[in-house]
């Protein structure tokens, strides 16, 4: 018989629990106690609807009290210095401590999980002396078993992969690093089968990224120990995310079982298995149910699939997987009341999927037994395929012309300076902001009775003008050239466009960890996109009426609304990206009729959504400049098109900024200052921009002088004809006065740069 795993469960609950639980317990409301029998509750209970739904293998410790890295560092001791830490288990005070730093601590760093919107803890490794301090992997096989008789599946991060995305050590180190783990794991193992667990799942991801033979040569190394420390103990090597590099090397290496990703590695995964074989003694776990997606699966097409992979491997060889954890999409789709019935019955969250596991590996013995369910499958799909909402033909016609267009602005960016110079006379180097104004208490409440229709829409424009009026009003006081109306009526960059174009959807509680405790309800782009009304126009034109400086109409991009939500699956994402940059076009078009000259496309998340293989990179980039460009280029020479990237390093991406095209970016510089810089040494930069002069991310107040500094350095590699003076991002989340106090201060450094280069300039 066929048997059904899970590699993760989400940790949040279905009404956000466990979010509630952890920021009780922060803010003193929760003793540690009751915190820590709630949290058990809230895992029991995970764990039984997993057994009550039939699932054969279930994870444990898959759960955190925050994230997984984090606990796998903390269960080794790996606790930054400056936290104190003097051995034994980890307290709560120093893991929460690392996790969001403490009065005198910083927190350690967190970064993007892959290429999900999941963030972890990077490990910090210099100056730490790892013991097993706990085997937490132990705890929670033993609590599965005694409370619910549960024969757990407990799931570790392997070596390579905590290693690798581990920080504080040089690359020369990482065999002694791995000499350190190792006997911390072999003793993790070793008494994980003393007690009797069967199946340990050690997460390697990394396998997925490209791998040096060095690399090859430590996978052999760490798991030829585990088999010979413990022989008896079932592992299964699992990856995600992608297909696997290095195949041949990997269902080499001696373990029970290896699991493969069959949805977002399907190509490469399904390849190397038919062209090289699987191995004989192993064990494949087939992740063929989409831990990522928040779709139904056809189950007759996931069935064909596994019949393949079973000319490969034997069935009782073949275990029926989720992709990866689960931990990526919300828990359910039964709480959902206001969606219609054609979207809501092709959804499948966490224990949607479930359901799903368990009637694929039923199906896989008997087709007849659930003949009528996979039918009900494949109708629900069927229904939203053929719906109104995903069949508009005129969205469809218009984004098929732009297969064969090449979308360019009217004049190459030369002539476009030189128009938009001569309109706008701005000065050197221009000032400006990057959109959003503080999002005050006032504001939020303005909007939260608004929301319950406490005000009628009347009241509610009228407060947002006067939060327009106010900031025009310092705007120009302070100084500033290019002006903006502050996104006072926008709660979050995604969230805003998605409400008022056709094709989304907004779940009530579709929530997913994103870290710590932060989740986010990503919209749902379930149909074609459609451009249905103006949606920043009013707005963008009262403040305009308000002043005579330029004032910068503001719009998120297609790739960043595409990458922020989740997206349907049965057209490819570059098709969904031009739907949402066609519909983009026409609110930018509308601006430019309304008298709005210059407005600002935001692509925060471009980066973000670059695939793992490197050999799909340029073709990803391709489009998502290819559909900044459809968003954009129709506009008239002297429109002037701005963009802003920020969150991580772009230093690498440079040739595909510049070819967006916009006649300004405004970039984020303090967290790879360095480097941004440095990669403009090599290549000129030939269109207008802006580095961010400084972080947005404190409540700090920069000086002049640092500000005057970040300045000088840039003009050393940028044309000053094309430099803008900007903060790093949007000030949404700053206060009123710091936030005043700041951009006088940027105002201050932008005159005295000015008056040197003019000095120097006459000279
Ligand atoms: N215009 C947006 C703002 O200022 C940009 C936000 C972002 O880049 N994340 O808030
Ligand atoms: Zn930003």
């Amino acid at each position: 018989m066929v048997k059904s795993s899970v590699l993760g469960y989400p940790r949040i609950g279905a009404d956000r629990e466990w979010k509630k639980a952890l920021e009780a317990f922060w803010s003193g409301r929760l003793e540690e106690q009751d915190f820590r029998s709630q949290l058990q509750n809230i895992r029991l209970g995970h764990l039984r609807k997993q057994q009550e739904k039939g699932i054969d293998l279930i994870p444990v410790n898959d759960f955190s009290y925050y994230d997984h890295i984090l606990d796998t560092a903390a269960m080794f001791g790996i606790i930054p210095s400056r936290f104190s830490y003097t051995g034994g288990a980890v307290p709560l005070s120093v893991y929460y401590g690392v996790a969001r730093g403490t009065e005198g601590a910083a927190a350690s760093e967190m970064t993007k999980w892959f290429n999900t919107n999941y963030h972890y803890i990077v490990p910090e490794l210099s100056g730490a002396s790892p013991v097993l301090t706990e085997n937490k992997p132990l705890e929670a096989y033993r609590e599965a078993k005694e409370k619910l008789g549960i024969e757990g599946k407990p799931v570790i991060v392997g070596p390579l992969t905590f290693l690798k995305l581990s920080k504080g050590y040089a690359a020369s180190e990482t065999d002694a690093w791995l000499d350190k783990l190792l006997p911390l794991y072999v003793q993790l193992l070793q008494e994980l089968a003393a007690e009797g667990v069967q199946w340990v799942q050690v997460d390697e991801p990394i396998l997925v990224t490209k791998l040096s033979d060095e690399d090859v040569q430590r996978l052999k190394h760490i798991y030829e120990t585990f088999a010979a420390a413990v022989p008896g103990l079932n592992l299964m090597l699992q990856t995600y995310f992608e297909s696997v590099e290095r195949y041949s090397d990997i269902v080499k290496l001696p373990v029970k079982g290896i699991g493969l990703d069959f949805v977002h590695g399907y190509d490469g995964n399904l390849n190397s298995i038919q062209t090289i074989g699987y191995p004989q003694d192993k064990v494949l776990g087939a992740g063929v149910i989409d831990g990522r997606g928040i779709w139904k699966a056809s189950l007759t097409g996931k069935l064909e699939l596994l019949k393949e992979l079973a000319k490969a491997v034997p069935a009782d060889r073949l275990i029926v997987q989720s992709s990866c954890s689960l931990l990526h999409v919300p828990v359910t789709v039964e709480r959902e009341t206001k969606l219609t019935s054609d979207l809501k019955g092709a959804l499948a969250f966490a224990d949607e999927k479930l359901n799903e596991l368990v009637l694929l590996t039923k199906a896989f013995s008997s087709k007849e037994a659930v003949q009528g369910e996979l039918e009900q499958y494949d109708r629900a799909i069927q229904t939203l395929q053929q719906s109104a909402e995903r069949n508009r033909s005129e969205v469809q016609t218009a984004v098929a012309a732009f297969s064969s267009q090449d979308p360019v602005r009217s004049a190459p960016f030369a002539e476009r300076y030189a128009a938009q110079q001569a309109k706008w006379q701005l000065p050197l180097f221009p000032t400006t902001t990057i959109g959003s104004f503080p999002q005050s208490a006032e504001v939020r409440k303005a909007r939260q009775l608004w929301r319950k229709g406490e005000w009628n829409d009347k009241q509610y424009a009228e407060f947002i003008r006067e939060q327009i009026d106010t900031w025009i009003k310092i705007q120009e006081e302070i100084g500033i050239d290019v002006l903006v109306h502050g996104e006072f009526e926008r709660t979050d960059m995604v969230e805003f466009f998605g409400e008022k174009l056709a094709g989304f959807a907004f779940t009530q509680n579709g929530w997913v960890q994103s870290y710590g405790s932060r989740c986010v309800k990503p919209p749902v782009i379930y149909g074609d996109v459609a451009f249905i009304g103006e949606m920043t126009v009013e707005e963008t034109k009262y403040a305009q009426s308000q002043t005579s400086h330029p004032v910068k109409g503001m719009l998120t991009g297609p790739i960043t609304i595409m990458n922020w939500s989740f997206v349907r699956e049965d057209i490819p994402r570059e098709q969904i990206a031009y739907q949402l940059a066609y519909a983009l076009r026409q609110e930018v078009e509308a601006l430019e009729k309304a008298g709005i000259g210059m407005i600002q496309v935001d692509e925060p998340a471009v980066r973000e959504g670059l695939p793992l293989k490197e050999s799909e990179q340029a073709d990803y980039l391709a489009w998502a400049v290819k559909a900044f460009r459809i968003a954009t280029c129709t506009v008239q020479k002297t429109t002037q098109i701005h963009t802003h990237m920020c969150y991580c390093e772009f230093h690498d991406m440079i040739d595909s900024i510049e070819a967006m095209d916009a006649d300004v970016i405004s970039i984020e510089t303090s967290r790879s200052h360095g480097e941004l810089i440095h990669s403009f040494e090599l290549n000129t930069y030939k269109l207008g921009i802006g580095l961010g002069v400084y972080d947005i991310h404190s409540p700090r107040i920069p000086s002049v002088e640092e500000m005057t500094g970040m300045i000088e350095r840039a003009l050393r590699v940028l044309d000053p004809k094309l430099f803008w003076i900007n903060p790093d991002c949007g000030l949404k989340t700053r206060g009123l006065e710091e936030t005043v106090a700041s951009l006088r201060n940027m105002v201050e450094a932008t005159k005295t740069a000015r008056a040197k280069y003019e000095q120097s300039a006459a000279k």
